[in-house]
């Protein structure tokens, strides 16, 4: 079997969803799906040159050469490797139809069969705290058991520095990540309205986008502990692993973070360190499957949960619970696309959540099939259909 095609399509979802397609003589194909940024689609045809010809069961050693081949377009870190996670999806998924063998099988099999998700809520409809408890019920009463909402927006006490030029940017007091007492109590006020309005049965995280100061990281961290938070999220800025240590050993409320990293390496010292409690690798982003999986394992050494950040279309939602079904420590996957009506009609059968949970079948591969005229009719303007070119040229 060799590959003889490798082509994308960007579907226009609450993220641009860039969906890779590999090509096989054999007539069987993979469909992954990679992380969103500009340039992706490119880079994935970029290293179209490098698989064809090859085996396409030689994952491992294809992302080889791709990581080794594609470093000075920076296959370290970065849009590089978001690309080349798009193509070791598809891969697995090519795979699995292949052998007629369900992706998690591949990364040893199954600890549970559904994938526990929880529903990103945003905010409120406005920054009255009971808004938000209102959200948390309505998303808890569709059967989620873990939900998430953001504490750095909608503050009503936040300086807005917004103008008509950058409408939906909002700082705390610019630039220096220091946080008011008016700030800081509204915060405390949404989590405890939230955590008040869905009881103990339901999971609650809160993310903060990397906006704070270590200092007052942690006093927001400490003062959110009577509410038994799942996880506060990025309390500080990503890139200084022992300032996350210092607040993460700081507070009982447990620190995640890792949606911003990229492969093992990228990880390494985050985990080594046990700077977070919890780490949210991005699969389609991070580098894939296999590396996710080489993350989670790394972490279990520390006894560190991995809750998975993901903003993917079903394609890459699922593909990624099924290595999350073989990880012993996975606690929680991210949905995004609450407010995406059509989300569940880009791929054939069912609800693809129900009740909070996705159910993984024993069908090859992710086991989805791409409804082609739901991709079409929310194609990104410009994006090819699975073509030679990454974009469609114009005249
Ligand atoms: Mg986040």
């Amino acid at each position: 079997m060799k590959i003889t095609n490798v082509s994308t399509a960007v579907i226009e979802g609450n993220f641009p969803w860039v969906l890779v397609r590999v090509d096989t003589d054999a007539g069987v194909s993979g469909l992954g799906e990679a992380y969103w940024g500009a340039g992706v689609a490119e880079l994935v045809h970029k290293a179209k040159p490098l698989l064809i010809g090859e085996n396409p069961v030689d994952i491992a050693r294809l992302v080889e050469i791709m990581i080794r081949c594609l470093s000075g377009e920076g296959s370290q870190a970065g849009t590089t490797v978001t690309a080349i996670s798009g193509i070791e999806i598809a891969l697995w998924d090519l795979l699995g139809r292949h052998l007629k063998t369900p992706i998690s099988t591949f990364f040893g099999g199954r600890f549970r069969d559904r994938i526990r998700i929880y529903a990103d809520c945003h905010a409120g409809d406005t920054p009255d705290p009971s808004d938000y408890a209102a959200k948390a019920r309505e998303v808890a009463d569709e059967g989620f058991t873990a939900i998430k909402f953001d504490l750095d927006t909608k503050n009503p006490f936040t300086l807005d520095i917004s103008d008509s030029a950058h409408p939906r940017r909002q700082w705390f007091e610019p630039f220096n990540r220091t946080i008011g007492s008016q700030e800081m109590n509204w915060m405390v006020d949404v989590a405890r309205c939230v955590r008040e309005a869905v009881g103990p049965e339901v999971m609650v995280a809160m993310d903060a986008h990397w906006k704070f100061s270590v200092n007052d990281a942690i006093k927001l961290a400490q003062r959110l502990e009577p509410f038994d938070l799942m996880w506060l999220e990025d309390p500080v800025p990503p890139e200084n692993i022992e300032a996350q240590r210092h607040v993460t050993h700081s507070t009982k409320t447990p620190i995640c973070t890792g949606e911003n990293l990229y492969r093992k390496h990228g990880y390494r010292e985050l985990i080594e360190k046990q700077a977070a409690r919890i780490i949210a690798p991005d699969i389609p982003k991070m580098g894939g499957l296999a590396e996710a999986k080489k993350v989670a394992d790394h972490a279990d050494l520390y006894y560190i949960p991995i809750a998975p950040h993901n903003v993917a279309s079903p394609i890459g939602t699922v593909a990624g619970a099924q290595v999350c079904a073989s990880m012993n420590n996975f606690l929680v996957m991210e949905f995004h696309a609450h407010d995406v009506p059509w989300w569940d009609d880009l791929v054939g059968g069912g609800p693809t959540i129900e009740r909070g949970f996705i159910a993984l079948s024993e069908a090859p591969g992710h086991g989805l099939t791409l409804n082609e005229d739901v991709a079409r009719a929310h194609l990104l303007p410009g994006s090819s259909f699975f073509g030679d070119t990454p974009y469609e040229t114009t005249a």
